[in-house]
């Protein structure tokens, strides 16, 4: 009974002998199972490994654990910053096999503990442990859907792996490994080789002998030999388990954010980060168990976008209306006196989460608390909620919001340089854009304001689940669909619309702010307003004689670029959206 071990750098094995398991004759039929399993395993390592992926074998007398991976590099930029995740780093998926401890010997499922799913910067999976990986945002989804994925799966791959371990039975029995191993040790050629031999010469191991003292056919053998590499057998008729789990959790890391990340529901609208559905069960698993982000890292990394997020909720808050979606958010308080009480915010008291926002510390101040390895600790002395709902804002956020430090990136000619770009559309959506772009007469620009807490629900919801509805603070005058305004002061005149001075006091963009997006229209449709077809209708077209704004009905047509933040008092007069110097590359 051989345990294989791979290393990662060459295409030879080490073997490893288990005298205990070993007979005289070196045949032990109880164990025959298991040395099939064996290398059935060495040639699915084999497989995934020539096909880039990482791969590595933890295998004793209790478990038999197989390490399979691949860089994060597979993955788009976009979609890796969409989900906090770095592209020098690895998934590593560790599936354990015990009871017995053998390669498929049964399905491993998350609740056994058989499944693993962690990010590491190692790339040799050879010596890979536990200890050399980190958790990170979609582990606990990415294992549960494995796992669901694997029991589905189950039937089948037993089955392949059946008719694959037939087949290998068929080869091993016409080299058995005791022969290999002398013919090995005597002519010192590869494993593949002496078992080429034996198998030219039905296992009789005086013919095979005479084979390789013969120089030309030793060659012919080793020629042979490498040609037909071991996973030739599985692309015939078999299934390879770990191949299936490579291309699982791949599949699912490329759609995350199309799924609650919690019980798998399609969202109804896909945008840019992975989050939970609107159900309450899911929202609080994802508040209340640390699913989904790592708000330190988010701080640290993103300190103008945690600020601005909170500011928008603190809008929402005191706005008096529309606070949606609402933060539920859940801790274990203990009053003074010892009784431990649960505590959430009241859907029909919204200000009070705007007033928990406005005694949390400013960034900078949490940034300090998060070097010092103590910012729940900190934030929840505050308030038993506050840590709990910061990583909820920044959680179920879904949108890219990037701050431009280097004003060489950022738009000439608006009166802000607080400027950040803005990203909702996922990359199939994204592509669809362009393509209309190609197809219509190109785009222009467009700005698009609103109140401050409104951009709470847009972040989530999405410009055409907010706009056109009566959530529009000034109401959708002249019709459904997304406005748009082609000068800086309109848009702002809504951005201001009935929010002043209602954000989070210690945010450094200040308590009194307005935003307005700089978007991409599609120029769809005819220019003059007497044949407009209703899908992007353009000022005072026939549909609304009076109206001074675009209003796009059809969704794909629009895509959000930048948001400006401006102070309360700048009024944007004479900022024309056609006028902006627009860096290269913000549409790419
Ligand atoms: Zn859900
Ligand atoms: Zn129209």
């Amino acid at each position: 009974f051989f345990f294989v071990a791979m290393s990662s750098d060459e295409e030879d094995y080490v073997e490893y002998e288990d005298e205990e398991y070993v007979d005289s004759d070196g045949e032990h039929p109880q164990h025959e199972a298991a040395d099939i399993s064996n290398v059935l395993l060495e040639d699915d390592m084999l497989e995934v490994k020539s096909r880039g992926y990482f791969v590595g074998l933890d295998s004793n007398r209790i478990e038999c654990s197989v390490w399979v991976g691949f860089p994060l590099s597979f993955f788009t930029k976009d979609l890796l910053f969409a989900c906090g995740l770095d592209h020098a780093k690895s998934v590593a998926v560790k599936l354990v096999f015990t009871d017995p401890p053998v390669y498929g010997s049964r399905c491993p499922t998350v609740k056994d503990k058989h499944i693993f799913i962690r990010q590491t910067t190692k790339r040799d999976f050879s010596t890979l442990g536990l200890s050399d990986c980190e958790p990170f945002g979609l582990w606990w989804t990415l294992e549960q859907r494995l796992s669901e994925y694997l029991q589905q799966e189950w039937k089948e791959i037993s089955l392949g792996q059946q008719r694959t371990m037939e087949r290998l039975r068929e080869r091993e029995k016409l080299a058995s490994s005791k022969n290999i191993k002398h013919l090995m040790e005597i002519h010192a050629v590869s494993r593949e080789v002496a078992k080429l031999a034996l198998v030219h010469s039905n296992n009789h191991l005086d013919c095979a002998t005479d084979l390789l003292f013969d120089e030309k056919k030793k060659l012919e053998l080793q020629k042979e030999g490498k040609n037909s590499a071991a996973p030739q057998v599985r692309s015939v008729d078999g299934i390879n388990m770990l191949l299936k789990c490579l291309h699982c959790v791949q599949k699912r890391i490329e759609d995350c954010t199309r799924f609650c990340i919690v019980c798998d529901k399609p969202h109804p609208l896909q945008l840019l980060k992975p989050t939970v559905c609107s159900e309450d069960l899911c929202n609080f698993q994802f508040t209340n168990m640390g699913l989904g982000i790592n708000i330190e890292n988010e701080i640290v990394k993103s300190p103008q976008a945690c600020d601005l997020l909170i500011s928008m909720t603190t809008g929402a808050s005191f706005s008096g209306r529309h606070f949606e979606p609402f933060p539920t958010v859940e801790a274990v308080f203990t009053t003074p006196s010892g009784e431990s009480r649960k505590i959430s915010f009241d859907r029909n008291k919204p200000r009070e989460v705007g007033e928990v926002l406005q005694k949390c510390p400013s960034i900078s101040k949490m940034i300090d608390m998060i070097k010092r390895g103590c910012l729940r600790e900190e934030l929840e002395a505050v308030h038993p909620l506050l840590y709990k709902l910061l990583r909820w804002i920044v959680g179920t956020n879904r949108c890219h919001l990037h701050y431009l430090t280097d004003s060489s990136m950022r738009v000439e000619g608006v009166h802000t340089e607080h400027q950040f770009i803005l990203r909702s559309t996922p990359p199939e959506k994204e592509r669809a854009f362009k393509q209309l772009k190609q197809e219509h007469r190109g785009t222009f620009y467009a700005f698009h304001g609103s109140g401050l807490g409104n951009w709470h629900s847009i972040l989530r919801l999405g410009l055409k689940n907010f706009s056109g509805t009566e959530k529009q603070s000034h109401g959708a005058v002249y019709g459904p669909g997304i406005y748009m305004a082609v000068d800086g002061a309109t848009a702002l005149f809504y951005a201001g619309y009935g929010h002043v001075g209602t954000g989070w006091q210690h945010s450094q963009f200040g308590a009194s702010v307005k935003c307005s997006a700089l978007c991409e229209i599609v120029n769809y449709g005819p220019e003059d307003g007497k044949h407009c077809t209703g899908q992007l209708h353009r000022p005072k077209c026939k549909h609304s004689t009076s109206s001074p704004h675009y209003r796009v009905e059809m969704e794909e047509l629009v895509v959000t670029r930048y948001l400006f933040i401006y102070a309360n008092k700048i009024n944007n007069t004479g900022v024309l959206a056609k006028d902006l110097k627009i860096p290269k590359n913000a549409t790419v």
